[in-house]
């Protein structure tokens, strides 16, 4: 797996910049000919044009790395884009194309850019910050034994398709097939499970280990208090 790979570039139809590959929104044109693949610049300008609000402050923004909970360092790259408001993308590249994790924030057109930055900087680093998955270490068994299991009882991630089509799962920043996700949650054989679907600008419940309620809350009640000199008098 190469994540350090130079992010590949494509000439922008308006103003012919090289600009880097997938952040390009192909236009189709409105007598049917040859659509524009145009920079998320010129796109963004485009938009606000059309739209009457002011012109979009220009950031291309740098490659951030970050390091996650266990060390291990991610780079994302970011697009700006208008759409239904301001949105900001940021992904990882693996193998040459977008892969790992991706986030994506969303806010009212009129917010200025570097506030939407930093709101997705601050998710990225809360995400970055939590794993869903641990190894089973078994301690003096061969690392082929060990497995990966789900740490506590919630998981984060995200619904994807590989390379052939078929449907997987990316868990922690990495790809999974659905059978492997079914074996990391084998410690749980029996649960009921709730499956609830997110869109990537929404901000739901991040940890591992949410909170829940106490199911046998009378086992656990406190003695109760005798209180010997209230007796005495009464
Ligand atoms: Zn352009």
């Amino acid at each position: 797996m190469n994540t350090t790979a130079q992010m590949p570039t494509d000439p922008c139809d308006e103003c012919g910049q090289m600009k880097p590959a997938f952040g390009f929104t192909l236009l189709t044109s409105e007598g049917g000919g040859p659509g524009r693949k145009l920079c998320s610049e010129c796109c963004n300008r485009e938009y606000m044009h059309r739209a009457g609000l002011p012109e979009l402050e220009t950031v291309d923004f740098e490659p951030l790395t970050r390091r996650d909970c266990v060390g291990k360092e991610h780079t994302f790259h970011f697009v700006v884009h208008m759409s239904t408001g301001l949105g900001i993308k940021a992904f990882e590249m693996v193998d040459g194309v977008p892969g790992g994790y991706r986030f994506f924030v969303l806010e009212p057109p009129q917010t200025a850019v570097r506030v939407a930055y930093d709101k997705l900087v601050k998710k990225i680093e809360a995400a970055l910050a939590v794993r869903y998955l641990r190894s089973s270490d078994f301690p003096g068994s061969g690392a082929g034994q060990n497995r990966l299991y789900m740490k506590g009882t919630a998981v984060n991630g995200r619904i994807d398709e590989g390379d052939d089509g078929t449907p997987v799962v990316v868990v922690d920043g990495r790809q999974y097939s659905w059978e492997e996700f079914g074996q990391f949650l084998t410690p749980y054989n029996g649960f009921n499970f709730r499956l609830e679907c997110f869109d990537t600008c929404d901000n739901p419940d991040i940890t591992s280990e949410p909170a829940r309620p106490n199911l046998v809350w009378w086992l656990q009640l406190p003695e109760p208090e005798r209180d010997d000199e209230d007796h005495r008098h009464h």
